[in-house]
């Protein structure tokens, strides 16, 4: 099932009538991929503008309150600009976990790295010291931004895409069995048996069918 809001999630617009988007694919560059699909027949975009990307990356955690702020200054036109670059490298990228699934890791072509490179390449990365928010007698070192410009944002992004391609045991890289639905997901199972999106949507439509369908050969 899609992950509901939790109490660290920006509010949403009154008039929002979209689900909140899915967070199950147990990693975020899937999550990514899953940011259109279909669930219920009917396409949902959930980058469809920039003030969609920013929310979508503070639920998954990929800029914290402090980055919110700071972005939340530039120009509503350059943030939906690098949400258009964000729905165009995440095409790109659907067509590539595609092949990677199937050929492998060594089919990742040198232009495809530099493309992710070229993105991750606009980061302007510092780390800073502070005292522990939940125990004062620690300090923790975090991860911050110098944000210069809009397209940074796609810097966590591409940082996860990469983490996807480098990291990931492709084993459990599995795209949804119901053949239209378009839904990614690492497959944490523990037995490592998960074949549908969520058992809700997909799972209960394949059962359905395969009912009816014993139903029809034994007429
Ligand atoms: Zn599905």
């Amino acid at each position: 099932m899609p992950n509901l809001p939790g109490n660290d999630q920006p509010p949403r617009p009154k008039h929002e009538s979209r689900p909140p988007a899915f967070r199950i694919g147990d990693h975020l560059a899937l999550d990514f991929l899953n940011t259109v699909a279909a669930p219920r027949g009917t396409t949902i975009e959930w980058l469809g503008s920039g003030a969609d990307l920013l929310t979508w990356m503070r639920v998954g955690g990929l800029i914290g309150a402090a980055d919110a702020t700071e972005t939340a200054r530039w120009p509503t036109s350059s943030i939906d600009e690098v949400a258009r670059e964000a729905i165009q490298f995440r095409e790109w990228l659907r067509k590539v976990v595609t092949r990677l699934k199937i050929e492998g890791i060594a089919s990742l072509k040198r232009s495809e790295l530099s493309r992710i490179n070229g993105l991750m390449a606009v980061d302007a990365g510092f780390s800073q010291i502070s005292k522990s928010s939940a125990d004062a007698g620690n300090c923790v070192i975090e991860h911050r931004r110098h944000w210069s410009e809009p397209r940074q944002l796609l810097v966590p992004v591409a940082v996860e895409v990469a983490d996807l391609i480098c990291n990931a045991d492709w084993e459990l890289i599995r795209k949804c069995e119901n053949p239209p639905c378009t839904i990614w997901f690492n497959d944490r199972t523990k037995g490592h048996r998960r074949r549908w999106c969520t058992q809700a949507i997909c799972g209960n439509r394949a059962k359905v069918a395969a009912f009816r369908e014993r139903q029809r050969q034994s007429e």
